[in-house]
């Protein structure tokens, strides 16, 4: 059997605007009119009342949008931008041109994801070969 909760105890979290600490009120609380955040630093400021609580617990469904969805595929731009900018680096200082480098990256990203800096300068290194025009003669 799965258990499911039978209330909740929420805390809400608010700031001193004289110094800044932290404080936890029971949701139960700031639902009372009239209630106010009373600071060590003897700062006294009224809370708004809290009516209407977002919190909702949903059981096996899941969002069709998770919130964090576009998170990993931004760390993953930022991963590949830095390999790039790496290889290139390396391509450069192996004689290639920016525009050369340039070039044989995004051959490489057009037809795989590589994992690391190594696989990436690898891989545009075997492009750059391929591309060399057949010596006759
Ligand atoms: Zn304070």
């Amino acid at each position: 059997m799965e258990l499911k909760p039978v209330g909740e105890d929420i805390q809400l979290i608010y700031q001193c605007p004289a110094c800044e600490t932290r404080h936890h009120f029971d949701l139960k609380t700031v639902q009372r009119p009239g209630q106010y955040l009373d600071c060590w630093c003897d700062t006294s400021t009224r809370l708004a009342q809290v009516t209407q609580p977002k919190f909702t617990a949903q059981y096996g469904v899941t969002t069709s949008e998770p919130i964090t969805k576009d998170e990993p595929k931004d760390t993953d731009t930022k991963r590949l931008d830095a390999m790039k900018t790496r290889v290139a680096s390396i391509l450069f200082e192996q004689g290639f041109s920016g525009d050369e480098s340039d070039t044989l990256i995004k051959e490489v990203l057009s037809r795989i994801e590589p994992r690391s800096v190594a696989e990436l300068l690898r891989l545009a290194l075997v492009e750059s070969r391929n591309d060399e025009p057949i010596k006759t003669g």
